[in-house]
């Protein structure tokens, strides 16, 4: 495995006791990988603008970054004609895919979606969250089935509450059979499972750096170039124009490729750099080393808490349905927020609290109408796991989960 920066990091608890730092919050953003570091501590001496300089600098800046797409494309199993643009993140891939779609479409998606992935969309069908994940298809069938015109079916590979994994290559299916597209969120699977968007016949996936292990700012877009080239350009500025008449003396002329249209300004590159060498950290380790000691992990821990009276865990379709190496759970007695603040003081445990950026969902899994926002009453806490995670972390953290739902109860 490759090593995580800032493994030894020790932080200060309750009686001013150091001890290491427990980080289960991958899901949030990751550590940096050691890889991930070295490429762009690498690429920093010769750090230029790209695309526009004759300077040695920018011509090696400008490959690198073209690379770093070349690396990301083959890492999602893309094809060919695919773009590749890159963001700052998954919440601006899929504004920007929304700015893109054509006119009248309208987007499908579950209750279950982070925010990133629920909230773009000017027309939108938002269905509930489906009790299994057959009566997902079912009802993205029926739902598609009842539109007219261009559509979208919108939905997340693994779930950022509860770790779930969609049944993403039926859904596509279904998707298609309607004339729709479909766009994955695929922010909390790609640091976890290998994608295959070819092989899935996917249009669309969105995923970010900073919980791939590469937090340095970048996201990115793949899919389909039609809508991407037909959309307005996503900001507007220099790289993304090709020419600018005079005033008065004709249009400004906009290139229709994706990758120059959306990305007018200079480019995140250490970002996209960072990004590229996290995907290649993970595929030369390998996924079925990578899946092997995470599903070891990942059921260390959930055994663990349900070993614990008054720990529920949170889930949509059972405790046997797959997942990745997420898991959010309530404690009896015990506000989230507390619990969370308890394993940081008291323990050196970091995990998140809330409701992860999916209210609906959050809300649904704890059966509430409960209104409140992210830190409100009716929240959980999450731990998430991945490379860097111990058993040690998993063992202090359902130690310390039994002397606090004890306390809570
Ligand atoms: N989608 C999912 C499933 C997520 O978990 C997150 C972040 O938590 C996002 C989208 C948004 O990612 P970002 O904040 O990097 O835009």
């Amino acid at each position: 495995m490759p090593a995580v920066l800032g493994a030894d990091l020790e932080v200060p608890v309750k009686g001013g006791r150091l001890v290491g730092y427990a980080n289960l919050d991958y899901a949030a953003s990751a550590p940096c990988l050691e890889p991930v570091s070295a490429a762009v501590t690498a690429a920093l001496p010769a750090y230029s603008s790209v695309h526009r300089g004759a300077g040695y600098a920018s011509q090696l800046t400008t490959a690198r970054y073209e690379q770093a797409r070349h690396t990301v494309r083959a890492f999602v199993g893309a094809r060919a004609d695919d773009a590749v643009i890159f963001t700052r993140n998954t919440t601006d891939a899929t504004n920007l895919l929304a700015g893109c779609l054509p006119a009248g479409a309208t987007a499908v998606v579950f209750d279950t979606e982070h925010h990133a992935s629920l909230l773009p969309w000017e027309r939108v069908v938002r269905l509930a969250p489906p009790a299994f994940p057959g009566e997902a298809v079912r009802a993205a069938d029926e739902a598609l089935a009842a539109l007219d015109g261009p559509k979208l079916l919108v939905v997340t590979a693994a779930s950022n509450v509860t770790g779930e994994l969609w049944p993403i290559a039926a859904l596509a299916h279904i998707a298609h059979r309607h004339g729709a597209r479909i766009l994955v969120d695929a922010a909390q699977l790609v640091p976890h499972r290998r994608l295959n968007l070819t092989a899935l016949d996917l249009d669309y996936v969105a995923f970010s750096g900073h919980k791939l292990y590469a937090p340095f700012g970048a996201g990115v877009l793949v899919g389909r170039r039609d809508w991407l080239a037909a959309g307005e350009p996503y900001l507007k500025g220099g790289g993304a124009v090709r020419s600018v008449a005079p005033a008065g003396s004709g249009d400004t002329e906009w290139h229709e490729d994706p990758e120059p249209r959306h990305e007018a300004g200079t480019p995140n590159v250490l970002g996209a750099i960072a990004l590229a060498a996290a995907c290649d950290a993970l595929t030369a380790t390998g996924w079925t080393a990578l899946v092997r000691e995470e599903e070891r992990l990942i059921a260390r821990l959930r055994a663990g808490l349900a070993s614990i009276e008054g720990v529920r865990e949170l889930s949509l379709w059972g405790p046997d349905h797959p997942r990745v190496g997420i898991v959010s759970f309530t404690v009896d007695g015990l506000a989230a927020r507390e619990v969370a603040e308890a394993l940081s003081g008291e323990y050196g445990i970091g995990v998140r609290d809330g409701k992860f950026c999916a209210h609906p969902f959050v809300r649904h899994l704890l059966g509430t109408t409960d209104g409140g926002c992210e830190d409100g009453t009716a929240s959980a806490v999450r731990a998430s796991i991945g490379i860097g995670t111990t058993e040690e972390h998993v063992d202090r953290l359902v130690a310390a989960l039994r002397v606090l739902a004890a306390r809570g109860a």
